[in-house]
């Protein structure tokens, strides 16, 4: 065994001998080849040692010839990259310029949508004006027909207004002269009695239209030496019954006379509380005679305007108290009133509530003076057609209360206002008289009230009082005088 191994060993020591002798002889001849490579490499580098010296020279001069065309390059680039930056510079501010350009043809753009929107509606409104306006032409031609129709008969009714024209002018003439003759009739002063509502009426009996009986009441039969019953004759006498209407009805002709150019003066006579003011102004409701006149004129004027005539109205407004008078529109005393030039009805109202104001502010002044003072109001009527004229003017006069007879019982301010009364109601009834007995001296000077109207009591003029009395017994010797005080006027006419 021992053997065995030994010469498996020696067996295997022996390969690796060989072994080992063929790498030694492979190493030498690789080391022969190799030496004999490098002597061949050594021999080519010396030959080509100048070679490479003139390519290392060439390269140097390249290099250098390449550095400077490098740096040329690199300042050329540099000025480049300015340039360009001034252009972008350039460009920029050109991109801005065009930005706002931009800007402001958006806005127009956005504008202009606007106003595309909006010549879209216009265009549907003018699309429907021009429905509208086919259909007015449409009407109009319709109505240019019927125009044409009634041309041709305008130009036929035109020659029968003509002669209805003149027609009328021939009934007008003949309306105021019968007018006239119908007032002559009349007289020139007439003498109406309004008696005051009261639900006690035992003195006062009414016989028919024109008497009145008055019974004296039994506790003043002893104090009066009147008999138990006298009776008073008057053009007319309203009961307690009569309304504004039926009072305004016998008295619309000397308004009418008025129109056809004749002075008128209308008074109201009577003690306080009697209805002086409501015969005149009435109220809201119950319209009294100054408005019912004033629209009657307003109508007349508007017939003659139509008739061709020219027509102006002016009104006025006076107080008179203590013998003094007081215009009451510019509330200043004055010695005529002035009056003013009136367009419509309305003016005529407005100037009345002025009026009715500056009367209140001295009524809480001076307490009541409504009623001792007297007010006229005027309306003077002018016109002219062709050669006919006319000035004429109606005076509406509301007395002061006529109760104070008895002076010595009065003192102070009220003795004063008692005498200016007492002398102005006793002056009219004077003039009356003077002018009933055709005096030739009418005493228009002996008070303020009779001063102020004395140029539309003279001549043709027409005068109505209406004499305000109470049927109330407690009143039996206010209304006695002042029926006493209307018989006196009743028989006196206007002297010719
Ligand atoms: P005067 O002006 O005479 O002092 P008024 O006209 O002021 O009297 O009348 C006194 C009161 O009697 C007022 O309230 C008025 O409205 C009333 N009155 C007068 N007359 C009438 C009448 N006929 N119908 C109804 N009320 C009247
Ligand atoms: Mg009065």
């Amino acid at each position: 065994m021992e053997k065995e191994l030994k010469d498996i060993r020696t067996h295997h020591l022996k390969v690796i001998e060989d072994k080992l002798i063929e790498l030694i002889t492979h190493k030498n001849r690789i080391l022969a080849v190799q030496s004999e490579e490098i002597g061949e490499f050594k021999k080519n580098f010396d030959e080509f040692k100048p070679l490479t010296q003139i390519i290392q020279k060439t390269t140097r001069e390249c290099l250098s010839d390449f550095q400077s065309k490098l740096d040329e390059a690199d300042r050329q680039a540099i000025q480049q990259f300015h340039q360009q930056q001034d252009q972008l510079e350039y460009h920029a501010s050109r991109l801005n310029q065009q930005q706002n350009q931009i800007q402001s043809i958006q806005e127009l753009f956005e504008q202009q949508t606007r106003s595309r929107l909006q010549i879209a509606e216009m265009q549907k409104a003018k699309d429907r004006m021009l429905i509208e306006l086919q259909q007015t032409k449409e009407e109009l031609e319709q109505k240019k027909f019927l125009k044409q129709q009634l041309m041709n008969n305008f130009k036929l009714s035109q020659q029968q207004q003509i002669q209805l024209q003149q027609e009328l002018k021939d009934t007008e003439n003949q309306k105021r002269y019968w007018n006239n003759l119908l007032q002559e009739a009349k007289g020139s002063i007439r003498v109406y009695c309004r008696v005051r509502p009261n639900s006690q009426e035992d003195m006062l009996l009414l016989n028919g239209e024109c008497t009145l009986v008055l019974r004296v009441p039994e506790r003043f039969l002893k104090s009066t030496n009147c008999q138990k019953e006298s009776s008073f004759n008057f053009e007319h006498i309203f009961s307690q019954e009569a309304d504004q209407q039926e009072i305004y009805n016998e008295l619309s002709d000397l308004v009418q006379n008025v129109v056809d150019g004749h002075n008128v003066c209308i008074f109201a006579y009577g003690q306080t509380g009697s209805g002086k003011t409501y015969t005149m102004q009435g109220d809201d409701f119950h319209k009294g005679v100054i408005p019912r006149a004033v629209e009657q004129i307003f109508k007349e004027r508007q017939g003659m305007l139509e008739l061709g005539w020219q027509m102006n109205i002016r009104v006025g407004f006076q107080e008179i108290y203590n013998e003094q008078s007081r215009d009451l529109i510019t509330n200043q005393k004055c010695d005529e009133v002035k009056l003013l030039d009136i367009k419509d009805i309305v003016e005529v109202a407005d100037h009345f509530n002025t009026a009715k104001k500056n009367r209140q502010v001295a009524d809480t002044l001076s307490n009541e003076a409504s009623s001792r003072s007297h007010f006229i109001f005027q309306l003077n009527l002018q016109g002219h057609l062709g050669d006919k004229q006319i000035n004429s003017t109606l005076n509406l006069i509301d007395l002061a209360g006529s109760e104070r007879a008895n002076v010595a019982k009065t003192e102070g301010d009220r003795f004063t206002e008692t005498k200016a009364i007492n002398k102005s109601l006793s002056a009219l009834g004077d003039v009356f008289n003077a002018l009933y007995t055709k005096q030739q001296h009418v005493p228009f000077r002996n008070s303020k009230l009779t001063f102020s109207l004395y140029k539309y009591m003279e001549g043709s003029s027409k005068t109505l009082m209406m004499v305000n009395i109470s049927s109330r017994s407690e009143d039996f010797q206010q209304t006695l005088a002042s029926l006493r005080f209307a018989e006196k006027v009743k028989s006196c006419s206007i002297k010719k």
